[in-house]
């Protein structure tokens, strides 16, 4: 079969599933075929009419087969692009989001160039925000934690994979595998999701672990302990910042002002939600 028909007939299939979304079908399926292919986007346009060998058109349904199920399109890649640098991605961390860039060059404002400040990222996951950090601050010291040691493995794997040697990953719950060090900047992607929001049982988010979605009632569990006990974990001046939910900015700084941050702000994301919030520690 040539390419052009097998994408044409991938895109059939996926339309016809209820499981994904039908504005990325296209995109879904072209993703797919180069990854069996070992190619770029572009070659599928430049030669339509190249025939696929049976191992390649069995894998590329294969593929297809697990998205018309819902597989999120990064497990079945097994990789995933954030800030520009490529991730290996599991089922034992959550997908990086392009919103959580956003974190990064937040937290990359706060953090001049040369800069040997210690940075601490909790709940790490894939180790994409620590990454990304150490990957253009070489002289911080980077310290990444995450409760699970599947996750920190994975994260390990990605600093090696992109050449960061300036991570130290810690398996610790919050903070509770951390010694008494003050750190000069804290950021966080932790879970927010409220754990009876109907959206965990729907699209790519049921591949993904609970534990990195999912927070307590009103989703901000986490948040609480990550804003409260960071007061005991940052040096004096330093900046803590966290991503939250696109509804919970108004409890969120509230959370930070209880908690005697000053410069409380909510920054939106590129969709114009409420997505990060930051607070100033004097
Ligand atoms: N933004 C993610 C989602 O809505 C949630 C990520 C998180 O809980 N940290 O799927």
């Amino acid at each position: 079969m040539q390419i052009v028909d097998a994408l044409k007939h991938a895109r059939q299939r996926l339309i016809a599933s209820d499981n994904t979304d039908s504005d990325s079908v296209r995109l879904d399926t072209e993703i797919l075929l180069c990854s069996v292919l070992k190619c770029e986007r572009t070659h599928l346009y430049s030669y339509p009419e190249q025939i696929l060998s049976n191992d390649e058109s069995e894998s590329f349904n294969a593929l297809v087969d697990k998205r018309s199920q819902g597989h999120p399109i990064a497990h079945l890649t097994k990789q995933k692009e954030f800030w520009s640098l490529s991730f290996h991605v599991t089922k034992d961390t959550l997908i990086p989001r392009p919103e959580t860039e956003l974190l990064v060059e937040i937290a990359l404002e706060r953090i001049p160039i040369n800069s040997t400040k210690h940075i601490l990222d909790l709940g790490t996951g894939s180790g994409a925000i620590a990454i990304a950090i150490a990957s253009e601050r070489s002289l911080a010291m980077v310290t990444a934690t995450d409760a699970s040691d599947k996750a920190l493995n994975i994260a390990k794997h990605n600093a090696d994979l992109n050449n960061i040697d300036n991570i130290n990953f810690i398996e610790s719950n919050w903070f509770v595998g951390l010694n008494s060090n003050a750190y000069d900047l804290i950021i966080s992607n932790p879970p927010y999701i409220s754990n009876d929001d109907k959206h965990l049982k729907q699209g790519d988010v049921r591949f993904e672990p609970l534990s990195a979605l999912a927070s307590g009632k009103d989703g901000l569990d986490d948040l609480r302990t990550i804003i409260h006990q960071s007061t005991n974990h940052l040096e004096k001046q330093a900046w803590l910042l966290v991503e939250h939910g696109y509804n919970q900015g108004a409890q969120v700084r509230q959370l930070f002002t209880e908690n005697n941050f000053t410069s409380v702000t909510t920054i939106k994301d590129y969709s114009d939600n409420d997505r990060v919030s930051i607070g100033y520690l004097i």
